[in-house]
């Protein structure tokens, strides 16, 4: 069936088709194409997308890397922010022409144990951007009005959508990790969530050491606010650790289980190891005698809550965080993957549609 190419409404809403991103084979690049404009279900909102951060689980999702797959084709995208231009039926939640962002929990039941108890992020029921849900490396998305966030003034667009994913998973990690006053945090992996991470764990109180291959991306956690830096590729950053008094929290930010395997060992006694990174490689080997003896706890974090989320847009709309983003046009996407997988990028990317 061939497709009408309108140009969009002035108004902002859609006619015809838009163009995106889209994902049609796991072993084959993303193509930048015409995709049809769908009508709105119940509850959902079209919005316009202004930023869509690149995370590292857009390339697994593309890639097909995970036990649970998305069904090609589908568009990436959990990282976006736009203003929403249309609403669906039954739509209280927002209005049109706020601007909104559109994190990974793109619909959860809201009535299930974990929905109830503040822990949406573990329903069952749940849907995700750019998994099960297309996602916002297009023009226009969909989404439910529900499950967007509302984007405080006076925070940049750009700024927003790296918030949205590698900010508010981050600013969950440290939370979950329980970091207080004095404690020493060990981040392994200075990338999109790691620039992030030590701003939090620095708001928490801690004091954080990072830890990263690259000597470029070690600096930008000094000026960030890490008070210690450990080059892995140069340094055993356990020895390093472990020379410092051993971390309170290690925050497993690095898509390699080895990394892991060094934030568990560079932890001191009573140490909580936080789970973030979702390697390609599923395993990883720790001991049961020093779990045991030394009473470390280990734990998996994902994402955070709406309401993690405006806490993370409010600190930042006071000044308390900083993104490191690059912007580039959505039609660059699979040299941005390429740049990411080979970790040639320093900051996050966002793309622009
Ligand atoms: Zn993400
Ligand atoms: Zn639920």
């Amino acid at each position: 069936m061939a497709l009408t190419v309108l140009a969009p409404d002035p108004t902002g809403v859609p006619t015809g088709t838009y163009r995106a991103a889209v994902v049609h084979a796991f072993d084959k690049p993303l193509t930048v194409e015409q995709v049809p404009v769908l009508g709105l279900e119940l509850g959902q909102v079209r919005v316009r997308i202004e930023a869509a951060g690149l995370c590292h689980t857009d390339i697994h999702a593309a890639h097909g890397d995970w036990p649970v797959k998305p069904t090609p084709p589908f568009t990436p995208g959990h990282e976006s922010v736009g203003i929403v231009v249309e609403l669906g039926p039954a739509v209280t939640e927002v209005s049109v022409g706020e601007r909104v962002a559109m994190p990974w929990l793109g619909y959860a039941c809201g009535v299930c144990d974990h929905c109830v108890s503040g822990w949406e992020t573990l329903c069952l029921e749940q849907k995700n951007m750019g998994y099960s849900i297309d996602g916002g490396f297009g023009e226009y998305a969909t989404a439910y009005a529900r499950y967007v966030v509302r984007v405080p003034d006076g925070v940049d667009p750009f700024d927003a959508a790296p918030l949205t994913c590698a900010g508010v998973t981050t600013y969950k990690a440290v939370k979950v990790a329980g970091t207080r006053s004095s404690d020493l945090v060990a981040v392994f992996g200075v990338g999109g969530l790691g620039h992030l991470a030590i701003q939090y764990a620095a708001i928490a109180g801690g004091r954080v050491v990072a830890i990263d291959l690259h000597d470029e991306k070690l600096e930008l956690a000094r000026q960030l606010g890490a008070e210690f830096t450990v080059n892995a590729a140069k340094e055993d950053p356990v020895a390093a650790i472990q020379r410092l008094g051993g971390a309170d929290q290690a925050i497993a930010l690095a898509v390699s289980p080895r990394s892991f395997e060094q934030a568990y060992r560079s932890l001191r006694r009573g140490g909580t190891l936080v789970f973030v990174a979702l390697p390609a490689d599923n395993e990883v080997t720790l001991p049961i005698f020093e779990t045991v003896l030394n009473g470390i706890t280990i734990v998996g974090s994902i994402v955070g809550t709406r309401t993690e989320l405006r806490e993370v847009f409010e600190l930042h709309a006071a000044g308390r965080t900083h993104v490191t983003r690059e912007v580039r046009p959505l039609a660059q996407v699979n040299e941005s993957i390429a740049d990411v997988d080979a970790g040639r990028v320093t900051a996050r990317i966002v793309f622009e549609p």
